[in-house]
């Protein structure tokens, strides 16, 4: 099968912002943009995006998960990186729009369709390296996806990276190109030496999150993970898992972890670790690399916690448990 995210629906809607206004909602076809090579998101990296998902129900509905989060966050970046404000409502047409035209390409779960909206600064201007583009591009685009766990049993190994940091603190929060190209080093470098999945980023012993996934430890009734603040990106899947452990009577406890206490923990019977995102849903963690030593968690494969959240989770997508936080959106 196709590498996730590598296939694409052949249109796009797209909306232009010039002159201090959003142009109206365009439907082009999605294997071309044009716009000048001076352009600032080439230059200055004025660029987010989101990832959500839209999924088809036994009954022939398809429902979006969760998009007036992933928009607000999305009108957040936007800010946060002085691009052109978002108008929230445009977006939410703009995706309700391509995933209506797509919506018998949709596949069935555990597959769905992922959406990618994509906002970056066109403004042909290279002397503006610290002043903001006037103008921008806002596109969303489709890419119908299969499931991230056709492996089965597996559970990852992260590197506990405690030296480096994924990207500038401040901008931890904010979903943008940039913080990836940054992290790749690092990523690489753990794949080569210890074959590493992921590094987790803990800087000065911080537990905060991976390349583009949320870290939880489990012990127990008890779900730990880091508090929100700026260093990390805010996901939309954490939220969601947090509710859902709250719904099941789990206790959670949204705090600093520390490199030391996370070992600590790790290695008790019964503990399980994951990542959440929206692409992995919720992916277990078998075993911990810190300065040369391996730590298994719990006993090393999936726990057992960790799957009834993630089936909890699939189940509101999925149509197969009732929407009791008003999370779906009816195509
Ligand atoms: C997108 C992303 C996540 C997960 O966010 P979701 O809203 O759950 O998909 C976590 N960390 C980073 C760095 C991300 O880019």
């Amino acid at each position: 099968m196709a590498a996730f995210g590598t296939v694409f629906m052949p249109q796009m809607t797209l909306a232009t912002f010039e002159d201090g206004q959003w142009s109206d909602i365009q439907t082009v076809p999605s294997d071309r943009l044009e716009f000048h090579p001076g352009a600032h998101v080439l230059h200055y990296s004025s660029t987010c995006f989101e990832g959500l998902k839209a999924f088809r129900h036994d009954n022939g509905d398809v429902c979006i998960f969760r998009m007036d989060a992933n928009i607000r966050r999305m009108a957040q970046s936007s800010r946060l990186l002085s691009l052109p404000p978002i108008d929230e409502a445009q977006l939410h047409q703009m995706i309700v729009d391509i995933v209506t035209q797509f919506k018998g390409d949709v596949p069935t779960p555990p597959g769905s369709m992922y959406i990618r909206p994509t906002h970056i600064g066109t403004e042909a201007a290279i002397g503006k390296a610290a002043a903001p583009s006037m103008s921008s591009l806002l596109y969303v685009l489709l890419s119908p996806v299969g499931d991230y766990f056709a492996g089965g049993d597996v559970t990852l190994r992260l590197l506990l990276e405690e030296n480096g940091q994924r990207c500038a603190p401040h901008m931890g929060m904010v979903k943008s190109g940039g913080n990836y190209a940054s992290a790749l080093g690092p990523i690489s470098r753990a794949r080569e030496s210890v074959d590493a999945d992921q590094v987790l980023f803990c800087p000065n012993g911080d537990v905060q999150e991976t390349g583009a996934a949320n870290f939880i430890l489990i012990d127990g009734d008890e779900v730990i993970t880091k508090g929100l603040d700026s260093s990390f990106l805010h996901g939309v899947t954490r939220d969601s898992i947090l509710t859902l452990a709250r719904d099941l009577g789990m206790t959670v406890s949204e705090r600093d972890l520390t490199v030391d206490e996370l070992i600590e923990r790790a290695q008790k019977p019964g503990t399980e670790a994951a990542l959440s995102g929206t692409a992995a849903v919720l992916t277990p963690v078998g075993t911990l690399i810190h300065n040369g030593q391996e730590f298994q968690v719990g006993n090393g494969k999936p726990g057992a916690t960790t799957l009834r959240l993630r089936e909890a989770l699939n189940n509101v997508q999925w149509g197969k448990a009732e929407d009791a936080h008003g999370w779906l959106t009816r195509i």
